[in-house]
């Protein structure tokens, strides 16, 4: 049987060193780092809550490269969020903790970019995110890197710059919720594939950028990505 329109381009992120990780699912952590629920309105350590983007919210930025990404429509408000990613490389559900890290095929740097008008609009109203989390071009990413080449990554400086001023700072170690934890309590509601992304969170410090801006997120080990917003 062939197609009946044209199917669509499957997303995929760049490795780091050469090749083309597909994007399967992408998974979302809310209020991981404590200051950042902080800034939200919550405080604790609250179980974990999980949203997604589609795969074609991926716009994928080669290392050195300045990607850039349209200002979305309906918003005044477009917040940026840096974000360490998790690739998967191999599926699974009810994957303990303690056997996640078999799981993860790599890392990279990436931006939960957020109409956070709607989102707050949304939550007021105990209405889905989708409006303000998951649309297009609301994903930037770097290059993945292997962790075969990094090892399990457990902490590193987290940073973002807007036109070079510091907006956003945290550690890998103040996750409130680690990796290998969110990839257990993902992979009891969802069975994991192998392609899926998980954007694990963001530390605080987040804020709006308007066309013009150029947002550089870094992370220890991972390189930066940079972005701009036309
Ligand atoms: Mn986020």
């Amino acid at each position: 049987m062939s197609f009946v329109i044209d199917p669509p381009v499957a997303a995929a992120v760049p490795v780091a060193g050469g090749g083309l990780f597909p994007v399967h699912r992408i998974y979302c952590v809310g209020r991981n780092y404590a200051e950042h629920a902080q800034e939200m309105g919550h405080t604790g350590r609250e179980p974990p809550f999980f949203f997604m983007k589609p795969a074609d919210a991926v716009v994928a930025v080669a290392e050195g490269a300045t990607g850039s990404i349209d200002y979305p429509p309906l918003t005044a408000n477009f917040h940026h969020e840096i974000e360490f990613v998790v690739a998967i490389g191999r599926g699974g559900r009810d994957i303990k903790a303690a056997d996640a890290p078999s799981h993860i095929w790599g890392y990279t740097v990436g931006l939960d970019m957020t109409r956070r008008d709607l989102q707050n609009d949304m939550k007021k109203q105990g209405r889905p995110w989708d409006i303000g989390k998951s649309f297009e071009q609301s994903a930037p990413i770097g290059p993945l890197v292997p962790k075969a080449k990094t090892g399990e990554l457990l902490k590193g400086a987290i940073t973002l710059h807007v036109n070079g001023a510091l907006r956003q700072k945290g550690d890998l170690a103040d996750l409130i919720w680690s990796v290998n934890e969110t990839i257990e309590q993902l992979s009891a509601a969802w069975t994991l594939a192998p392609g899926d992304l998980i954007y694990t969170g963001t530390p605080a410090g987040v804020g709006a950028v308007v066309r013009g801006d150029v947002m550089e997120g870094a992370i220890a080990g991972l390189g930066t990505l940079r972005v701009a917003v036309k």
